[in-house]
């Protein structure tokens, strides 16, 4: 008989095995509520109450301010962002003036205050539709909690602590700065109750390298303290008190991961190349300067996507054109020489930024998204082609337009280009005249106009991850539907190969930003499809590589060849994993 199974969703990858570390926060704000005093202040205690709550707020500032120095030196600035938007909370007027307020007015003592203020505010946000936002209330909550212990327990910093040797953490949930807190040679993998792939805390995980599972529901209650854990971070599970044949076996399946990185590991400083000596562009996909530093250590040869979103989304109000300015020329500066292709801001979706105040829409996806808005509102995409084109002065970037269904929004976004390149260059202000502009193709119906489409635009990018749902009408958020979810269909793949052969015949080129790219099963296929370049996750570059290295393009061409003419995704899955294991590489 085996251990206990507990399935959840794989957010970090890596196989662990250790003792379970059960850890009870005592001072997450929700829960505090109930221990807050109940009881008024009399009218002369106010100003003592009040001077409690400030002081708090200062250990707690300074507290964070600890964590960020902490976090910039273990995981980047991008990182300690987190940690920097909790700051800030601290010092937000949605925040500690209402707790003064209530301490003034209602007599409430300061720890009520700081529990009914950050759990009224932390609600507000679970109340949203968007994942993102919905997320952003465990920030809020973390920032509670952090306060309330202050107040009600000065003496202790609240830190995860009493971690001894290697433990797998299991927790109902980790805020980010629990999560910034812990000790990757102590804490090598957690679990969690609740949480999503999108949350801070699943972005800290990974780039800490440890291994984590979150979102299993109630089946995390099975496990005690000291249990052995064997955690699967890509499979997203966890088998609570392995039998020894399974620890055997992960035991073999640990070594195996550990001798595959060993052996890409010699990847990391090599350009990709086929077996038959094609070189092949290798680039990374970025959501941040921060990110494109570590994009560059694992072997990318420039970046295919930069999400710039993610710009917008970590801040509080649009940025500036400076801010982004810097934002550009820093990730372009960090491939030093190889091109970054900056895609204007993909917001909406299940992106929302709430400063833009965009309309609630039943089918978001379809509707006010990308393109769509930077056409609607020019002077959006203007300041933010001012900031690329003045970056392209500094460094190699081409601009991309994301979410294009087809020409006349590339003909628009084109007129745009120009027009503030025309604005530039009557300022007198340098930026690179030859800078390429490209287009995402993840719009069935761009895929389709592709060859008219490629006589006007420099390149392109296929978006998988758009394309797969926007084809086979597969909302790629919804998981009653992901076992649709496939680009191996072979609709998907017939655009796929319009697109390329559409780009080749005008002299252009066609690169792939999105998931798909990085499947080792599609690498020979898409080679044989004649992709020119790569975009993926940095951590799966050494991987691609080394797939690549055992490839040869004529049998890469004859195997797509085959795969088109096929009538199922079963039937190309298959076809791809008998190429793939018959040696006929
Ligand atoms: C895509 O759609 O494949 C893509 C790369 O863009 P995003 O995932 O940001 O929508
Ligand atoms: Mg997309």
């Amino acid at each position: 008989m085996g251990g206990l199974r507990i399935q959840g969703i794989g957010v970090s990858e890596g196989i662990r095995m250790a003792r379970a570390f059960v850890h009870r926060p005592h001072r997450h704000g929700a829960n505090r509520t109930d221990v807050a005093e109940r009881h008024r202040l009399r009218s002369d205690e106010v100003e003592a109450e009040l001077a409690k709550l400030r002081e708090a707020k200062n250990r707690c500032a300074a507290e964070l301010d600890r964590l960020i120095q902490k976090a910039k030196a273990a995981v980047g600035e991008e990182q300690a962002g987190i940690m920097e938007g909790h700051r800030m909370l601290l010092d937000d007027p949605s925040f500690y003036p209402k707790m003064e307020a209530r301490i003034r007015e209602q007599l409430e003592p300061a720890n009520l205050a700081v529990s009914a203020v950050f759990n009224q505010v932390a609600a507000l946000f679970e109340g949203m539709n968007q994942p993102y936002m919905k997320e952003r209330s465990a920030d809020i909550r973390d920032v509670g909690g952090r306060l309330l212990a202050c107040l009600l327990d000065p003496a202790s910093s609240g830190e995860l602590s009493g971690i001894d040797g290697q433990v797998i953490l299991v927790a109902d949930d980790l805020t980010p700065s629990d999560t910034v807190q812990l000790d990757p040679a102590s804490v090598v993998g957690f679990i969690t109750r609740t949480g999503g792939a999108t949350s801070h805390t699943a972005i800290l995980a990974r780039s800490l390298g440890i291994a984590a599972v979150v979102g299993t529901g109630d089946g995390i209650d099975a496990i005690s303290d000291g249990d052995l854990l064997i955690l699967d971070g890509s499979a997203g599970i966890c088998v609570s008190g392995p039998s020894e044949d399974e620890q055997t076996r992960y035991a073999g399946l640990m070594e195996l991961e550990q001798e595959r990185s060993r052996q890409l590991e010699q990847f990391k400083g090599r350009r990709a190349a086929t077996a038959d000596g094609t070189y092949v562009e290798l680039a990374a996909n970025i959501g941040s300067a921060a990110e494109a530093a570590a994009a560059v250590q694992s072997g990318a040869d420039g970046a295919g996507l930069y999400r710039t979103e993610f710009l917008f989304l970590h801040a509080d109000e649009l940025p500036g054109e400076e801010e982004q300015y810097l934002a550009y020329l820093d990730a372009g500066k960090a491939f030093d020489g190889r091109p970054v292709i900056i895609r204007t801001m993909d917001i909406g979706g299940d992106k929302e930024l709430p400063y833009l105040k965009l309309p609630k829409e039943a089918n978001p996806f379809l509707g006010y998204r990308a393109i769509r808005i930077g056409l609607d509102r020019p002077e959006l995409l203007r300041t933010q082609l001012r900031a690329i084109l003045r970056a392209s002065a500094g460094a190699k970037l081409k601009v991309m337009f994301p979410m294009i269904s087809g020409l006349p929004e590339w003909r628009q976004a084109e007129q745009i280009l120009m027009e503030t390149q025309e604005e530039l260059r009557s300022e007198g202000v340098p930026f690179d005249e030859e800078i390429e502009a490209g287009i995402m193709i993840e719009i069935p119906s761009a895929a389709i106009m592709a060859s008219r489409l490629a006589k006007e635009v420099d390149f392109f990018s296929i978006g998988t991850n758009d394309l797969v749902q926007y084809t086979l009408a597969v909302d790629r958020m919804n998981e009653h539907v992901a076992g649709l979810y496939d680009y191996f269909h072979p609709a998907v793949l017939q655009l796929i190969a319009n697109v390329i052969k559409a780009s080749h015949a005008s002299g252009k080129w066609t690169g792939m930003c999105g998931g798909m790219a990085g499947d080792p099963l599609a690498t020979p296929l898409l080679l044989g499809l004649g992709l020119d370049e790569w975009s993926m996750e940095p951590a799966r570059i050494s991987r691609i590589k080394s797939v690549l290295s055992g490839l040869h393009r004529d049998r890469c061409e004859k195997l797509a060849e085959h795969v088109l003419s096929l009538s199922t995704a079963e039937e190309v899955r298959s076809a791809l994993a008998e190429f793939t294991g018959s040696g006929s590489l």
